[in-house]
């Protein structure tokens, strides 16, 4: 049947917040029919948890941002809360619409809720249209040879590779076609979002500025400056050589496929391995998003279901010290505390806390995957869940769990001269290279003169590695023999 061109479409925002290369407001616009633009914050999904608070605080500035782009373009972004389903027929009983477009999400409870919600709008003769754009490829497109998901990276990646250059991404609209009447918005700030008493996220705005400007300028200044050295660099937590864009991933105000063409005609100036190793990297974000959509139970549950026996300690004084950063050991440390400060982590670092977090101290990783979702700013149901069990070693493709990482010796490697370390830890500012990452083998002149007293200024190692690591592999054994 076709549509009335003077009944407006609703453009559904969800993890899109952007105007660039966004799939379903091209559609929308191509329509010629008059757009509203709306973001509902829905109840706390099922699967995948409740918004995380570093995430509030980016997800209110995004949608300030966004609101701001569509102003610019005659639009403005209407804010409502509750059941997505109840809300969009409340809205087009209101306005007369007779479309909703979105793109897809890929997380379990996401999914379930979109298949649910097509299917009553199409019960009521209301063009339902989904669009894919979060990912390079839809995750039902890339199989293997037999027709079954990917369950190891390396062939996934190959794939991808196959599969073909991705489209060209879309520019914005310049202009979009508003609504006679837009209908009334919820305003934002009663939603409450940023941390109030105390501002705990009072130095975000060092690294971050939320909304697609600031993703663009992240991923302009990435391609200028550390592209180049990237496969070597990316490992160094101190150096600046990382992109910083998977906050802005996590909620869409860059699309990958953006991403993958500033990574296009470069062959000049950067070397080849620099672009493809990065381009590896946007891969192993895709890979995580095709195991959660094939096996959604990943997003809470241990993948190999071996590791359900795994007699976890769970001591709540070891998961405290390691939320607060007082392990003792400076650079899981340095990661937690940089995670305070800036809602954000180094990869490297990512995989040392998570790594003793699981063996050394053998809490559950689940405790860890929750708690990086409420204090990371890239909080993504598929990237923390996926590398997580990584670490774990009961994820697909995973680290074995008899990998275990050497706080040390990982911080000695990655951080050497322990510039990262003394931008976390203040208190051990004044030591010397040799010990920054040992201090509790530090004599105590040197301690003295670095004004440190173990135990009081600075903990004393909360486990011994050694034994830790022994402890883990006996229980890891013991799981093996059950199986
Ligand atoms: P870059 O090195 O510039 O990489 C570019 C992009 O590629 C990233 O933005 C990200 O989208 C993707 N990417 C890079 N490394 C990985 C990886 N190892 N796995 C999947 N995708 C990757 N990433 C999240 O986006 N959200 C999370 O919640 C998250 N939780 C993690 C938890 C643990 C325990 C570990 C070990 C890793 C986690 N990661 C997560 C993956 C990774 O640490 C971050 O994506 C990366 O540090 C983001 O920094 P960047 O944007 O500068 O990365």
């Amino acid at each position: 049947m076709a549509k009335d061109a003077t009944k407006p479409v609703i453009l559904w925002f969800r993890k899109d917040l952007r105007l660039d290369d966004n799939q379903a407001l091209t559609a929308a616009h191509r329509s010629g029919r008059p757009i509203i633009p709306l973001y509902i914050r829905e109840p706390a999904a099922a699967g995948t948890g409740p918004l995380g608070a570093a995430q509030a605080w980016w997800l209110h500035h995004s949608l300030e941002a966004l609101d701001r782009s569509l102003r610019k373009r005659h639009g403005r972004l209407v804010l409502a809360s509750g059941e997505a389903l109840e809300v969009l027929c409340a809205l087009i009983k209101e306005s007369g619409a007779e479309a909703v477009f979105w793109n897809r999400r890929y997380d379990p409870s996401g999914t379930s809720i979109d298949i649910r919600i097509k299917h009553q709008l199409e019960k009521q003769a209301i063009e339902a249209k989904s669009f894919g754009d979060q990912l390079l490829h839809e995750p039902s497109r890339l199989m293997t040879g037999n027709g079954t998901p990917y369950r190891v990276y390396t062939p996934f990646w190959r794939a991808l590779e196959g599969a073909g250059e991705p489209e060209p991404p879309l520019d914005a609209p310049a202009k979009l076609r508003p609504t006679s009447q837009l209908p009334k918005s919820e305003r934002l700030d009663c939603w409450k979002l940023p941390p109030m008493k105390p501002d705990w996220a009072g130095d975000f705005t060092d690294l971050w500025t939320p909304g697609e400007d600031g993703a663009h300028e992240k991923l302009r200044a990435f391609v200028e400056n550390a592209l180049e050295g990237y496969k070597e660099n990316r490992d160094y937590p101190a150096r600046p050589a990382t992109s910083m864009l998977s906050p802005h991933l996590a909620l869409g105000e860059i699309s990958p496929a953006r991403i993958w063409d500033a990574t296009r005609g470069l062959s000049q100036r950067v070397p080849a391995a620099d672009i493809v190793h990065f381009r590896k990297e946007i891969a192993w974000r895709e890979f995580s998003y095709h195991l959660i959509f094939h096996f959604p139970r990943l997003a809470s549950a241990n993948w190999n279901d071996r590791f359900d026996g795994f007699e976890w300690r769970n001591d709540s004084g070891d998961f405290e010290a390691w939320r607060r950063g007082m392990t003792g050991y400076p650079i899981v440390d340095a990661g937690m505390r940089q995670l305070w400060r800036h809602g954000w982590m180094h990869n490297r670092v990512r995989m040392i806390v998570a790594s003793f977090l699981i063996k050394d101290l053998m809490v559950d990783w689940r405790r860890g995957e929750a708690w990086f979702r409420d204090t990371l700013v890239d909080a993504d149901p598929a990237n923390n869940a996926a590398s997580w069990q990584w670490v774990a070693g009961s994820g697909a493709d995973a680290s074995p769990f008899f990998r275990i990482f050497n706080p040390v010796l990982q911080g000695e490697k990655f951080d050497p001269d322990g510039g990262y370390v003394r931008t976390y830890v203040p208190e051990l500012r004044e030591l010397g290279a040799k010990y920054i990452h040992r201090p509790f083998e530090a004599p105590k002149t040197i301690l003295d003169e670095a004004g440190i007293t173990l135990g009081q200024t600075y903990p004393k190692p909360i486990v011994d590695h050694a034994n830790a690591r022994n402890r883990a592999l006996a229980a890891y054994n013991a799981t093996r023999d059950a199986a």
